[in-house]
């Protein structure tokens, strides 16, 4: 079906696709902007052509200069890793209207979960638990809305139905608010989505962030890889995940996988994808799916032992899933930290030059980057620079090898959050295991206090 893959990204995602299409035997193409030219990944690959200048609206979503690229090269499929198109159903089809492969779920998979309220519809029809509220966009009389809201019972969210980023959402506290806070966020979406459709939702006081892997093939088999935690955040943005969830009755975490799983074979999801909830009260709420690999992907991989890029591509080629549910295991526990190149305390970021670079090893110790000593990290695109994942027998020891690698990361030439981690890894709550979404944010806040 393909031999020839075009990776559509950059940065460590893109080096941690090339590693699994060579680990498959298969060609890789890079494309960069004229801002990623010298990156070392762009020259281990087999063909590269630069997409455009450094501005990711005239690279990186460049849909035209990508299937340009691919044609000139012949590539048969097109990876879109995280963020930038992988998400984009008009992409995906574009994709395959020109003969090739998209290594994700078909356009209509994408566009579906793309909308929050057709998503929580299909995902209540699967019988994955929700949020509570309706799984239709808002009527437009006044009486109609404060009702729903009433019957909820406040607080509530509103949130945008083509929202994403965290952004499109509001809280509110009383039913003297909602007309007001509708008609911000609509307009809001309005402009930021093109898409003004609006839904209401259970305001969730103290969830936690809790997510599970899935893996489809394209003959209706599903399976899911485990959970992972994903509740330290700031501003909504993961800071450091873990895989499994800490605390959660195996027999509940099995019950919810298995109707993901039932989820994906009801709407023939293929390829990888991640149901997102919210957890509160040893109950699941599903927020949103995202139909694409994960950044925190590398914590299920260590602890099922099961290279989920490598597996994304065999199902594009059409392959059956070898794995069975009960292939499937989850040993010891592991952590992921996002390195970024930003201010520890302001969190702005900080491109530049690295001009040292020592990153850790050892046993049980990962280092996803594209980078190297006298990298210039650019200022056009998002701040990542590392992963770095531990595992161990137990979250214990997955927390000990942490410290342990970060004590051995050096960065010099730029600021990172290496001593914010470092520092997380001693806060007694987070230790602990199953703080909600808004621990570090309140952790963040002590600190600057102290
Ligand atoms: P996005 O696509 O913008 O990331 P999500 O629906 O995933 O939006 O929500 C992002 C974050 O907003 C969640 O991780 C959570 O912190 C918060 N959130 C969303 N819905 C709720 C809810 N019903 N109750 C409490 N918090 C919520």
């Amino acid at each position: 079906m393909f031999d020839k893959v075009l990776i559509a990204n950059r940065g460590e995602i893109a080096l941690r696709i090339q590693r699994a299409c060579k680990g498959l035997g298969l060609k890789t193409v890079a494309v960069y902007s004229e801002a990623d030219r010298d990156a070392s990944y762009v020259q281990q690959a087999d063909e590269a052509v630069c997409i455009g200048p450094a501005a990711p609206g005239q690279s990186y979503l460049n849909q035209a200069a990508l299937l340009y690229a691919a044609e000139l090269t012949g590539a048969q499929a097109v990876h879109p890793g995280y963020g930038f198109l992988s998400e984009n159903a008009a992409f995906a089809e574009r994709v395959e209207q020109a003969q090739m492969t998209f290594i994700g779920p078909s356009a209509a998979c994408i566009r579906t979960m793309g909308d929050k309220v057709a998503a929580k519809r299909a995902m209540r029809e699967a019988g994955v638990p929700c949020v509570p509220g309706p799984d239709s966009s808002l009527p437009s009389d006044p009486q109609g809305i404060l009702a729903i809201a009433r019957d909820i019972g406040y607080p509530v969210i509103v949130k945008a139905a083509g929202g994403g980023g965290g952004r499109g959402m509001r809280v509110v506290q009383e039913q003297s608010q909602l007309l007001d806070a509708i008609a911000l966020t609509g307009e809001e979406a309005r402009r930021a989505f093109g898409n003004p459709e609006l839904y209401i939702e259970k305001f969730l006081g103290k969830p936690r962030h809790v997510e599970i892997q899935v893996l489809c093939d394209a003959h209706g088999h599903a399976l899911w890889l485990g959970s992972r935690d994903c509740s330290m955040q700031r501003r909504h943005q993961k800071v450091l995940e873990e895989a499994p969830a800490p605390g959660i009755d195996p027999a509940l975490m099995a019950r919810v996988g298995e109707r993901c799983a039932e989820a994906c074979r009801l709407i023939g999801y293929q390829g990888v994808g991640t149901f997102e909830f919210l957890f509160e009260n040893d109950e699941f709420y599903f927020i949103e799916m995202n139909t694409r690999l994960q950044v925190e992907h590398p914590v299920t991989e260590m602890t099922t032992g099961i290279d989920i890029v490598q597996q994304q591509i065999r199902m594009a080629l059409g392959e059956r899933l070898s794995l069975t549910q009960a292939d499937v295991g989850a040993v010891g526990h592991s952590l992921e930290c996002r390195i970024n190149a930003e201010d520890p305390h302001t969190f702005m970021p900080t491109p530049g030059q690295v001009t040292r670079w020592q990153v850790p090893g050892g046993f049980g110790v990962r280092v996803d980057s594209h980078v190297s000593q006298g990298y210039r990290v650019p200022p056009y695109y998002d701040s990542m620079v590392a992963k770095v994942i531990t595992h161990g027998a137990t979250r214990e020891e997955a927390l000990a090898r942490m410290r342990l690698a970060l004590s051995e990361m050096v960065v010099e030439g730029i600021s990172t959050n290496v001593a914010l981690h470092r520092d997380l890894l001693q806060d007694p709550g987070f230790c602990a295991g199953g703080v909600d979404i808004h621990h570090l944010e309140r952790w963040l806040q002590k600190r600057t206090a102290a």
